[in-house]
């Protein structure tokens, strides 16, 4: 029964419809999950939403994902994303808007149609957090962005302000350091909570400097950033920048799934502990649970997981298909 839901694999029906299962996230977790899924012969189709290859396409320089030192995020998310492909799993630009409980399973509303299944994978990784603070939203595009991989050569021979101190801003900051002419890191504690071999990098960097036990309060500019107002040990400090890079976390993209799965306080999908969600059919992989380790390779470890337990759903429950 299992695949036969949209036809033979690799010969879709067209993009919305029925499928075995439904991955809502283009990422690593998502890739994965879309990989192994389609392996098992299931009918498979990712909703990618507007960021294709996720987080990790919107990284530079990938060190710590084994057996491809100095990986580009873009080009390591480009090859999980053809091997899905390759392997049978449709891959369509849609955005999860919601998705809701039915007697057949589940459907799931995009901006491109509803698609329906009988199981569905939840991987829509997280955002960039905002900081809130005046000038912020206002320049945004103009000075201020949430990635580093994608702006930094706006920046050439300029100053620019990160503002965090985990691995995000750590590597994004040393990535900054290749264009801009100056790197100031604000944190606001006085030790970095990134990995150690990423700080000492940057402190290294002579490029870098850390303004420590800091606060961003304002952005100050008209057309673009001109300025930025900092609270300090030493009481508030205004410094001439260009640009203000703000990695202060994520959240997670749960929004559509409100209802659906339990979602913790901080608003990622709780699971048991692996990838089953609250509710029967749902799985969950990625960013998007409340993992500790936020890792390439604990996505893709945990998109692996998804579609085993979807492959395991199915053959349990043969009537869902
Ligand atoms: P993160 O680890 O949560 O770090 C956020 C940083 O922003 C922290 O230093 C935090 O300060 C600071 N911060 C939070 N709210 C703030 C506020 N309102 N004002 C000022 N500063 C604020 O987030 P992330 O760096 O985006 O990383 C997310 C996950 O992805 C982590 O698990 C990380 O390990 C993983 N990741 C891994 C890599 C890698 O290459 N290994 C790369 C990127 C991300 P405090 O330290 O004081 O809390």
């Amino acid at each position: 029964m299992i695949g036969l839901v949209a036809g033979i694999v690799g010969q879709p029906s067209g993009p919305a419809g029925r499928r075995d299962v439904v991955i809502a996230g283009g990422g690593p977790a998502g890739l994965t999950a879309a990989l192994y899924s389609a392996r098992y012969r299931l009918s498979t189709v990712v909703l990618e939403g507007y960021q294709p290859g996720g987080q990790a396409a919107l990284t530079d320089r990938i060190d710590n994902y084994p057996g491809v030192p100095g990986a580009r995020g873009h080009e390591l998310a480009s090859l999980m994303r053809s091997q899905a492909v390759e392997a049978g799993a449709e891959i369509v630009p849609a955005r999860a808007v919601r998705s809701v409980h039915s007697e057949e399973g589940f459907a799931t509303e995009t901006d491109s149609g509803t698609f329906e299944s009988p199981v569905l994978v939840i991987a829509t990784g997280a955002a960039p957090k905002k900081l809130g603070v005046p000038g912020e939203e206002r320049l945004y595009g103009r000075g201020v962005s949430y990635c580093a991989t994608c702006d930094a050569p706006f920046f050439r021979g300029r100053r620019v302000l990160v503002v965090g101190g985990g691995d995000s801003a750590v590597k994004e900051a040393l990535h900054l350091a290749g264009y801009a002419s100056s790197v100031t890191v604000v944190h606001r504690r006085d030790a970095l909570r990134a990995e150690p071999v990423l700080a000492s990098k940057l402190l290294k960097n002579p490029v870098c400097g850390v303004i420590w036990n800091s606060r961003l309060l304002e952005i100050r500019g008209g057309d673009g950033v001109e300025s930025v107002l900092l609270e300090t040990p030493g009481g508030p400090r205004e410094l001439e920048m260009d640009g203000v890079f703000v990695y202060v976390g994520r959240r997670a993209e749960t929004d559509p799934f409100r209802g659906l799965v339990e979602l913790g306080d901080d608003g990622t999908v709780v699971t048991d502990g692996t990838v089953r969600t609250s509710r029967e059919g749902v799985f969950a992989a990625g960013d998007v649970t409340g993992r500790e380790l936020r890792q390439i390779i604990t996505a893709a470890a945990d998109g692996a997981r998804a579609a085993a337990a979807a492959y395991d759903y199915l053959q349990h429950h043969p009537a869902a298909v």
